[in-house]
């Protein structure tokens, strides 16, 4: 009889990182577009919710005390402080969708992706930046959202976070979105295509159990 038993690979966990302004959330918008077998993480926030963003889609907006609790409950993958506010990855979900065989990004801070990479070295770690801080600057201004205290808070937070640059395994250059997200659809493929991911697909094909 045929062997049709198989293991479902496990889908892989991409963590994207970057300043605020970066683009990462519109890269991450255009690969999902493209890319059927991909899903974002939804983060719980204790920020407010910014105009037109949606409950479950772009974050879960939860009191402090709630945040807490889950932090006591365990429920986080990561989490930390940003910008006076707290953010993490509830991990159940991210879990469950690696199960499943769907890649998982996690479009997280440096302090949370240090906190994924120690305990998932096996993930994949891409930094994005903008091809200038004139034009972060103009990005966050566009974008409106943040106030002129807070523009500059995330302007004086972005010269620590690209230092980090060199903590990941690929840096990315967002200047133009569709160029930034068919690069990360790359480093996604070769990732793939490591021998070491593939190690029991070579078995089965020499047809060793
Ligand atoms: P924003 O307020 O602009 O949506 O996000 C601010 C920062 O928080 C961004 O750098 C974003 O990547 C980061 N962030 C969003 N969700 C999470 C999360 O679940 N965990 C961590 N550590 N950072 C997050």
């Amino acid at each position: 009889m045929e062997n049709n038993f198989y293991i479902k690979e496990k889908g892989l966990l991409i963590v994207i990182s970057g300043p605020s302004g970066a683009g990462k959330g519109t890269v991450c918008k255009e690969l999902l577009s493209k890319y059927p077998n991909l899903a974002v993480s939804v983060s719980a926030t204790t920020r407010d919710p910014r105009p037109g963003e949606v409950e479950g889609k772009n974050y879960y907006f939860i009191t402090k005390e709630n945040f807490l609790d889950m932090i006591g409950n365990d429920e986080f993958l990561e989490y930390a402080k940003v910008y006076d506010n707290y953010y993490g990855t509830p991990s159940q979900s991210v879990i469950d969708m690696m199960d499943e065989g769907i890649d998982v990004i996690l479009e997280i801070d440096i302090q949370g992706a240090a906190q994924v990479r120690s305990n998932y070295p096996e993930g994949i770690y891409i930094f994005v930046v903008p091809p200038s801080f004139s034009e972060l600057r103009k990005r966050i201004t566009e974008r409106g959202t943040e106030s002129e205290e807070q523009l500059n808070k995330r302007m004086n937070c972005a010269y620590d976070e690209i230092r980090n640059a060199k903590n990941y395994s690929y840096i990315v250059i967002n200047d133009e979105v569709h160029v930034a997200a068919d690069k990360i659809a790359s480093i996604i493929t070769a990732e793939k295509c490591r021998s070491n991911r593939l190690e029991s697909k070579i078995d089965e094909i020499i047809g060793r159990s």
